[in-house]
């Protein structure tokens, strides 16, 4: 049957799931189509100069990318990226002190918090999910296979069971420490009272020290294109400007992956689909959009705490019951006059991203799902709650609300960037309950985007699972080409 186009495997969408899957099936001996709706390959990992001015690399979504370094998908691509580290891993500043520093060395950051307690509770619960080799991590990113290390698991599990609250309160007695774990977890988009929120916080700190927070030297656009160069040396083709609305356009193959939402996965099987999936895709929860900015800026952010330059990400937001609230609000529907903002200045690692003195900065802040309330005032109002004068150095501004991102990329469904709520009930289920949740009924069809297990973020795991169960139950019934060599 795949004889008439030649395919043995199309791919839908060229984000890090996509591409990773694509790589995957080519590497396996398949002859694989990957087909992009977008002019730039990539998804979340496209660069430009989005603010309009020459000279200046802007990340349009990712670009400080541990999970990358972490993933067992990408250890396995090996692929040649130009990683560039900041001296900080992460920086949280807070009102009337010193900022709180993640460093890539466990004792230096626990002793930044401010109590001998703080510091050993810091050591024992990010400090230990640090510890061990890949273990952990590559339980959390297969959450669905026998886990690698399964007493770290358990012991993993019991705080990062936890609400973020509950276990920064629990873990430690003073604000610094409970701040940076309460910003850790917001990168979960979820109201940090509830479940797991805290297991965000503790992994994301934990790969602080164990692989650090880098960004890809000249943009993350240069990872896509090195996955897209890999896919080609395996013999693979990849098209962009190629939106995929239904599954009779897609080139006949005996496997197709989708690195869709379940939204797009409805419009493009439409009623192929038995009625019990498509009603469970049509009850999979998105969760909140953002609201992100870009700025050329003429210098450095001027950080009132100078050891914050160091740092790629900064989280803003203050303390820990700030933070919650924040989050809360926007869980509530509402938009919080003083959200927790994520920051990411590149340039902290990567002086290739602006010309010289200049810098680049980004940042976004939670809101409800399809807001399209401004959020530039309270983001800038952030900024110079921490680095008063900040406004004066912007050279030029660029925003994009839920709906702009959403063009984007149509997997940022009303702007969310997590490809589905992320809270604990679509951990389990995403987009079904499920022990394959990539296998769709329909044969051969497999979903890998950011909407299946292990979720967000630039791990290509999704990808990774959704290839290997395809070539698991149709490998060998495929290949054109590697039957034929
Ligand atoms: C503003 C922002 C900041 C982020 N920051 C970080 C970060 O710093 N670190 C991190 O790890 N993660 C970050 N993320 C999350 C990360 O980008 C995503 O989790 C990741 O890109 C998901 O990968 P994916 O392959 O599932 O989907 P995507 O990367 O979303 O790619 C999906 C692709 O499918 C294409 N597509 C959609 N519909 C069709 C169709 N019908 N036909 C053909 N093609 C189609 C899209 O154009 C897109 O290229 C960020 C995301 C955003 C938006």
């Amino acid at each position: 049957m795949n004889q008439a186009d030649g395919f043995d495997a199309v791919v839908v969408g060229s984000g890090p799931n996509g591409l990773v899957g694509a790589v995957m099936l080519a590497r396996a001996g398949l002859k694989v189509l990957l087909l992009e709706a977008a002019a730039e390959f990539g998804g979340g990992l496209r660069s430009g100069p989005l603010t309009g001015l020459d000279g200046f690399t802007h990340d349009m979504c990712a670009t400080v990318l541990p999970l990358t370094g972490a993933s067992a998908a990408f250890r396995e691509l090996d692929l040649k990226v130009d990683w560039a580290f900041p001296a900080v891993q992460a920086a949280h500043p807070l009102d009337g002190q010193d900022a709180v520093l993640v460093h890539r060395d466990i004792a230096r950051t626990a002793d930044g918090l401010g109590s001998r307690r703080d510091a050993i509770a810091w050591r024992q619960s990010v400090g230990a999910a640090a510890a061990d080799g890949f273990g952990l991590v590559d339980s959390l990113l297969s959450p669905l296979s026998v886990p690698r290390a399964p007493v770290r698991l358990a012991r993993y599990g019991a705080l990062g069971a936890l609400p973020a609250t509950a276990l920064g309160r629990g873990l430690f007695s003073g604000e610094r420490g409970r701040a940076v774990l309460a910003g850790m977890s917001a990168h979960s988009m979820v109201d940090l009272r509830r479940p797991i929120t805290g297991g965000y916080g503790l992994l994301l700190a934990a790969l602080a020290h164990q692989v650090g927070w880098p960004v890809v030297r000249g943009g993350s656009a240069r990872l896509a294109a090195e996955l897209v160069a890999l896919l080609a040396s395996h013999g693979g083709t990849a098209e962009a400007g190629q939106p995929v609305g239904d599954l009779a356009e897609v080139p006949r193959a005996p496997i197709v992956l989708l690195d869709l939402t379940p939204r797009q996965v409805l419009a493009v099987c439409g009623d192929r689909l038995p009625p019990g999936y498509a009603g469970k895709l049509r009850r999979y929860r998105y969760g909140p959009g953002v609201f992100k900015l870009d700025w050329a800026l003429s210098g450095p952010v001027p950080w009132r705490d100078p050891q914050v330059s160091g740092a790629a990400t900064v989280h803003l937001g203050g303390s820990l019951a700030e933070i919650a609230r924040g989050e809360a609000d926007v869980a509530a529907g509402r938009h919080p006059e003083r959200p927790f903002v994520l920051a990411v200045q590149p340039c902290a690692a990567d002086r290739s991203r602006a010309p010289d003195g200049k810098h680049v900065l980004w940042a976004y802040c939670h809101v409800p799902n399809g807001s399209d309330v401004d959020m530039t005032a309270a983001i800038e109002n952030q900024l110079e709650r921490f680095a008063p004068g900040f406004r004066d150095l912007v050279i030029a501004r660029a925003a994009h609300g839920p709906a702009a991102l959403e063009r984007h990329n149509e997997n940022l469904v009303g702007g969310d960037i997590a490809g589905g709520y992320s809270g604990l009930a679509q951990f389990l289920r995403r987009p079904v309950l499920s022990a394959r949740p990539w296998r769709t009924p329909l044969p051969g069809v497999y979903l890998c985007s950011a909407s299946t297990p292990p979720g967000a973020g630039v791990h290509g795991m999704g990808g990774y699972h959704a290839a290997r169960l395809a070539l698991a139950e149709l490998g060998s019934a495929a290949p054109v080409r590697a039957a034929r060599g």
